[in-house]
């Protein structure tokens, strides 16, 4: 039975990057919920054992307490202040930035270097199919393409889905401006949409225009979708918006091949 605590420093981190991906703040209850379901299976027991009054598990009481630690140090709003909402501060959200910046670079010291190779650029291989998977999940895992996907939580700017795998929230980085020729738009966060693989499709295609308000629309049947989603930490590149619309109004009559 494993007894050890989770540390403090973890429980820290943790619930910085709750909430920071919420928009920077929850009420106390939904912080600890979302955390549990997060990161629950990294639990252990003796987080889970109960706390000498009985009264609530020893994880719980212990992000209690680190957050009245990240409240001196001035990352929380005041407790006295918020009403128990669990708030960052300024200084709360560069930290919260920092910690998303390490796991970014720890997941990436993990993945082979990444080089973009441009679709039509054959990589050569002994197992076509393998290598093709491959080849997608190097031009994905840019540092941009996770930060926009994290700082979202996972979700849908478009449809405010998050779909839940067995290893975590799945969510694609779209690239409003193509990074490929005859694009070559930046790879910057401005220039890349946290999406769902269904509307990820659908604006690739065209077959979705976003203006520079945000309203998002069917290209096929006129409708109005709603807006796109934001969060605080990434602004919309709205010339990227006009290339894709511009783009896809130019190829519209063009039967595809
Ligand atoms: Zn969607």
């Amino acid at each position: 039975m494993a007894a050890e605590l989770t540390s403090q420093q973890v429980l820290r981190e943790w619930l910085f990057t709750i909430l920071g991906e919420r928009g920077g703040s929850m009420p106390a209850a939904r912080a600890l919920t979302e955390m549990e379901r997060r990161y629950g299976e990294l639990l252990s027991d003796g987080d889970w054992s109960l706390t000498k009054r009985g009264d609530e598990s020893k994880w719980w009481n212990r992000t209690r307490f680190e957050r009245k630690n990240m409240e001196r140090a001035k990352l929380l709003v005041p407790a006295s202040q918020s009403r128990g909402v669990w708030t960052l501060t300024e200084a709360g959200w560069g930290e919260y930035r920092k910690i998303a910046d390490i796991a970014l670079i720890v997941e990436r010291a993990e993945e082979p270097k990444a080089s973009i190779r441009l679709p039509g650029q054959p990589v050569g291989q002994k197992f076509p199919a393998r290598a093709e998977e491959m080849t997608q999940r190097v031009i994905r895992s840019t540092a941009v393409a996770e930060y926009i996907k994290r700082i979202h939580g996972h979700i849908c700017q478009i449809c405010g889905i998050r779909l839940i795998t067995p290893k975590g929230a799945y969510a694609e980085a779209a690239h409003i401006q193509a990074l490929g020729r005859p694009h070559t738009g930046p790879d910057v966060a401005a220039n890349v949409l946290c999406l769902c693989p269904n509307h990820h499709v659908l604006f690739d295609f065209g077959a979705l225009a976003i203006s520079d308000d945000l309203s998002v629309t069917d290209q096929s049947s006129g409708f109005s979708l709603g807006y796109l989603r934001e969060v605080p930490g990434h602004e919309v590149g709205r010339e990227y918006l006009a290339y894709h619309r511009s783009h896809h109004a130019r190829v519209r009559d063009v039967p595809e091949v």
